[in-house]
């Protein structure tokens, strides 16, 4: 019909965004590339999908290099793993439990899994504690505290039930507690169906581009407007969503804002990075009240990109939230109002002083009412190290940031090229000159 008859086709494509999509995604993803170098057959691809998160409509996508001549469009079609890009989802399952808060605390430290009892996960960091609160846990996307309530929720049965809900194809899903980390291979556009659902209050979307197709006789052939279908309730999605404010404003998603001297999104945003093992993959899914935006980046052939998705995805997301959004009145997110307290990340009671804390959301009258007790040491130093847990030491290393990096390694050839030592240490001292020769 649509080669022959015709159809008449009314799309939700939104220009502005397509066109700072166009240009600013890939632009971005050859730079990342040049300062990364090539890694793999191919060159590096990126994929970007903008959703309005009420009507779950796709208003701008980019596919990668090349995806449409060759029919294949890694936004809607490529199954890649989504690392903890997924975490949300588990989270968003975990507040529906009664009486699970932000403050709630769950284990952090290596164990066994009643759901899984020969898996032991890690945390990439090597940073483990007795327990750590839910706010905790998504911002900074500790793997073992997330499968911990994932334990807590069933296990991977529940999860799937609520991934199919929101729309993921989940007959390839293994049913083990991986999926709580993000073992399960996704596509693009179903990340972006699920981030609009804890956007938009709780409901299902179709996640199409298509509003509505008419006949050459004016009869509707197709029309994707359906009222869409709740998974959760307003207050499970508030809550999740502000967990996903988190991981901007204290967690992994900090570049968003910017980063490398370019301004990022400034305006309240929701977020969470996700990195695939070896660096396979790079995910930043998120969303502002009126859109969503899924980004990945990775080789079709997948080979170790050399950056994490804090490096690259976040910066980009925050970059092309910016330049799409151009313009537009920033406002709140709507829904159930929530009453923020700083607690500590360890207890989850309110924060004493010597707590390491968050800001984490609470629904009304939810909040803890006792303070921390514990007493905490200042924390060690942190020490940064371009390769993270795996450079010498005993104590946990943060992995040093691809920008902080580069930064770096600059300001040593400048040092190098002027003769200097490395470190900022005082330059030694000139050598005495040679007397002046006699005047003859
Ligand atoms: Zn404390």
């Amino acid at each position: 019909m649509v080669y022959g008859a015709g159809l008449e086709v009314f799309t939700a494509l939104d220009l502005v965004a397509q066109a700072a999509t166009d240009k600013l995604v890939p632009e971005r993803t050859k730079y990342f590339q040049r300062v990364l170098g090539k890694r793999g057959e191919g060159d590096l691809q990126s994929v970007a999908v903008v959703m309005k998160p009420q009507t779950g409509n796709v208003v701008a996508l980019w596919g990668g290099e090349q995806s449409t001549h060759t029919d294949f469009n890694r936004a809607t079609q490529a199954k890649r793993q989504s690392g903890s890009s997924f975490k949300p989802l588990v989270y968003a399952l975990g507040v529906q439990l009664p009486g699970v808060t932000a403050a709630t605390t769950v284990s952090n430290a290596p164990h066994k899994f009643e759901h899984a009892p020969t898996w032991t996960p890690r945390n990439v960091g090597g940073e483990y504690s007795p327990s750590v609160c839910l706010a905790y846990g998504l911002s900074w996307s500790q793997n073992i505290a997330t499968a911990s309530l994932l334990d807590m929720a069933g296990g991977p049965e529940p999860l799937i039930q609520l991934a199919t809900r929101l729309g993921f194809d989940t007959s390839a899903f293994p049913k083990e507690m991986g999926l709580a980390l993000g073992q399960a291979e996704v596509t693009p556009l179903e990340m972006g169906k699920a981030i609009s659902a804890i956007v938009n209050g709780g409901f299902a979307v179709v996640g199409s581009p298509i509003l509505v197709a008419i006949d050459a006789s004016g009869a509707t052939r197709l029309d994707d407007r359906a009222p869409l279908e709740r998974v959760f309730t307003e207050d499970v999605a508030a809550v999740t969503r502000d967990l996903m404010r988190l991981v901007i404003e204290f967690g992994t998603g900090g570049a968003s804002r910017g980063t490398g001297g370019i301004a990022g999104y400034a305006g309240p945003a929701v977020g969470k990075t996700g990195t695939t093992d070896d660096e396979k993959d790079l995910w930043f899914v998120g969303g502002t009240p009126d859109y969503v935006g899924v980004v990945w980046l990775g080789y079709d052939t997948p080979v170790r990109i050399g950056a994490s998705a804090s490096d690259l995805a976040s910066p980009l997301w925050g970059w092309w939230m910016n330049a799409a959004t151009k313009g537009l009145p920033q406002r709140e997110f709507e829904g159930t109002p929530l009453d923020r307290r700083w607690i500590c990340t360890q207890t989850g009671l309110l924060s004493n002083g010597t707590c390491r804390g968050i800001s984490a959301p609470f629904l009304p009258g939810t909040a803890p009412k006792g303070g921390c007790p514990h007493q905490h040491p200042p924390p060690p130093p942190e020490v940064e190290c371009p390769e993270g847990e795996v450079c010498e030491g005993d104590q946990p290393h943060k992995r040093e940031s691809l920008w902080k990096r580069m930064a770096r390694e600059k300001a040593e050839a400048e040092a190098a090229a002027l003769g200097l030592p490395p470190d900022g240490q005082a330059p030694p001292p000139a050598p005495p000159l040679a007397p002046a020769p006699p005047a003859p």
